[in-house]
């Protein structure tokens, strides 16, 4: 037997390694198992080569509980380590054994797996004695047995070992009996190992029977070596992609949308599927997340700093061994490699999209309200997406028509343009509530948008500010009158003067319901059309939109806290408005006024209307009515007044 220290630099690495390297004690579990699976590759490399002789045997890597030692074991049957491999390897912790078999075998170690830095040393974060059991796969090799405790102090002797490979024998700290546990581990093996490419064994298969469990001859198989994205597309059918999407998110029912095959092998290494989930709500976003593995073993679903934020909507899995493991997430958003995935993968995303929508547009049209949240927020946060996007992003028009913003702008072009040029482009986002304002513009020949999604607004303000000849408008159709809305030449005009107006304005203005009211509601006078409602309300299109987009933007929080003020608009185009009208009497005043300075009378004409205070707040309930903000006390006032006016 010998004895020894661990070759580090440092006194004692265990503290070390059991307080500050791992914050997260279970990934001891994956790093075992992957230098489990790492020796299997190896030597089925070795064979492939004639470096080993004959049949490799059960290949099997297996993991087992001893509940009455406390034991928790890993074993697998690769090419195993002599005992100068375990000094070299284990003892000389600073020498990376992974990358001298690498260097050895370019071109022959995809399958490697040399990222987990310290990975057998994890094991002393949950264990207070670890033991290796090795029998080398090379002829006449000594079977070797290696013992800590959790300090620098190490011993190594011989010892007798039937089969090739090495056992890892973990000695489970007190603190720590929850990986004694089988619903733990097997928890563990279900998230690290689902699919890595050599057998997992945990106990015995078990199934119910007569309302019992019982546990069957057959090995428990933790996971599937041949995971869809490991396999060529043209092998693969699309049930395939759908099976391979519930395997990888079992408490999903739903069926995805479409899914993207990624396979590249230049700049850098990554193969992977992503999926199209029908976005319901934002809690399935953050229920089935991307998935990150590196050759195939599980190391995280946070994968945020390397697919760009927008694609963290889709579902699926990116395996790359090039996207550095167990560094800070500052540095990963720096490192070029994962600049370069991220942006390998927008390109492929964009390019994938407009292929469906070049070979089907009817289908794309029919997938696009479940997609179009996730199309939008790239357009919004990735300029290379949005060049790409711009072309295949559509509209939907209240008849559910869709079209691209180009086709859609040649659509309406000549009926939607205004005297000075502007292409306005109508929508509604509520066509219940808009309803008489849609009637208005169809009438008018024009065409309405429906615009009801969460990120509507921003892309429609996004659109404005891309149009080069900076001519386009979106308005909501309850902004203002319609004819205000798109201004043509032939406006209606009124003959009443600016007084008699005032005088008109000011007689609804008074009989706003309360003090309220009149901060709510700016009364104007316009002559809309003779068929228009006689009084009716806008909002003012832009301060609406700063309010929206104040309620998904920080540093806009001024628009957020202003209420919500509307026009309402006197037509003085109809025949009821006309009728008050005529009914205003003028008196002259001499109103005292300053001019340079001095004081001077001068002689205005003012107009009042008397008398008919009953009609016109029947007119203004009607406006508040006609949009849904008449309510309470108000509208029972309304109907009490309604009824009044009926019996004359
Ligand atoms: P890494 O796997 O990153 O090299 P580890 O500390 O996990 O770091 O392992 C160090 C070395 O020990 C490995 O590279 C390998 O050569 C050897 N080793 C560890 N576990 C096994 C095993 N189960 N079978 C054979 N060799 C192993």
């Amino acid at each position: 037997m010998s004895k020894g220290n661990i070759g580090v630099t440092s006194d004692n690495i265990f503290p070390v390694i059991k307080k500050f390297l791992y914050s997260d004690h279970e990934i001891f579990l994956r790093e075992l198992i992957s230098n489990a699976v790492d020796a299997t590759q190896k030597l089925k490399t070795l064979s492939s080569v004639g470096e080993v002789k004959g049949d490799l045997g059960d290949l099997r890597v297996r993991v087992s509980i001893d509940k009455n030692k406390k034991t928790l074991t890993v074993s697998d049957h690769g090419i195993g380590m002599t005992a100068e491999e375990v000094d070299k390897y284990i003892n000389q912790i600073a020498f990376s054994g992974a990358e001298e078999f690498v260097n050895k075998y370019k071109d022959k170690t995809e399958a490697i797996i040399g990222h987990f830095g310290l990975g057998f040393y994890s094991a002393f974060m949950v264990s207070k004695k670890v033991e290796i059991f090795s029998l080398s796969y090379q002829e006449d090799a000594k079977a070797v047995h290696w013992s800590c405790e959790g300090d620098p102090e190490y011993t190594m002797e011989e010892t007798i070992k039937a089969e090739r490979g090495t056992d890892i024998v973990l000695h489970i700290d007190d603190e720590f009996s929850q990986y004694l546990e089988d619903a733990t581990i097997e928890g563990l093996l279900k998230k690290y190992c689902k699919f890595l490419p050599v057998e997992i064994a945990f106990g015995k298969k078990k199934e119910w029977k007569d309302g019992k469990e019982v546990e069957l001859d057959e090995e428990n198989i933790i996971n599937d070596v041949n995971p869809a994205w490991t396999r060529k597309p043209s092998e693969l059918k699309d049930e395939d992609y759908d099976k391979f999407y519930h395997e990888l998110y079992p408490m999903q029912f739903e069926e995805p949308l479409f899914h993207i095959h990624l396979n590249v092998d230049y700049p850098f290494n990554l193969t992977g599927i992503l999926y199209f989930p029908k976005i319901k709500s934002n809690l399935d976003v953050h229920r089935n997340k991307i998935q990150l593995y590196c050759n195939q073993v599980y190391v995280t679903d946070e994968v945020e700093n390397i697919v760009p934020e927008y694609l963290t909507l889709l579902h699926g899995v990116i395996d790359s061994p090039d996207i550095p493991l167990n560094v800070s997430r500052s540095y990963l958003q720096s490192d070029n490699n994962v600049k370069k995935i991220s942006g390998y993968i927008t390109k492929k995303v964009a390019d994938k999209l407009m292929e469906l929508y070049k070979a089907d547009k009817e289908e794309f049209a029919k997938k696009w309200d479940d997609i179009k949240m996730f199309i939008q927020f790239g357009m919004l946060t990735d300029e290379k997406f949005y060049e790409k996007a711009k072309d295949f992003a559509l509209l939907k028009n209240l008849d559910g028509k869709y079209a691209t913003l180009d086709e859609y702008k040649a659509q309406v072009k000549d009926a939607q343009t205004d005297k000075d040029g502007n292409l306005v482009l109508l929508y509604t986002n509520d066509p219940d509530a808009h309803y008489t304002y849609i009637e208005r513009a169809k009438a008018k020949g024009y065409d309405v948008l429906l615009m009801d999604g969460e990120l509507d607004v921003h892309c429609m303000s996004q659109a404005e500010q891309k149009a080069e000849d900076n001519k386009l408008r979106f308005v909501r159709i309850d902004s203002d009158t319609i004819e205000n809305l798109i201004k043509k030449e032939d406006q209606a005009k009124d003959t009443y003067s600016a007084e008699q107006k005032e005088g008109l304005r000011k007689a609804f203005e008074n009989l706003l319901p309360s003090a309220e009211d009149k901060l709510r509601y700016t009364v104007t006078c316009e002559a809309a059309a003779a068929d228009a409602l006689p009084v009716f309300l806008t909002q003012n299109e832009f301060m609406r939109r700063m309010k929206e987009m104040s309620a998904h933007q920080q540093g806009m929080s001024f628009y957020g806290q202003m209420p919500d003020s509307y026009n309402l608009v006197v037509n003085t185009a109809h025949p009821l408005i006309q009728e008050l009208a005529a009914k205003e009497s003028s008196e002259q005043v001499n109103e005292e006024v300053e001019k340079d300075g001095k004081k001077e009378t001068e002689v205005k004409t003012v107009y009042k209307l008397e008398g008919e205070d009953e009609k016109i707040k029947q007119l203004i309930d009607i406006a508040l009515l006609a949009s849904g903000q008449l309510k309470g006390e108000a509208l029972a006032k309304f109907v009490n007044r309604s009824v009044d006016l009926l019996n004359g």
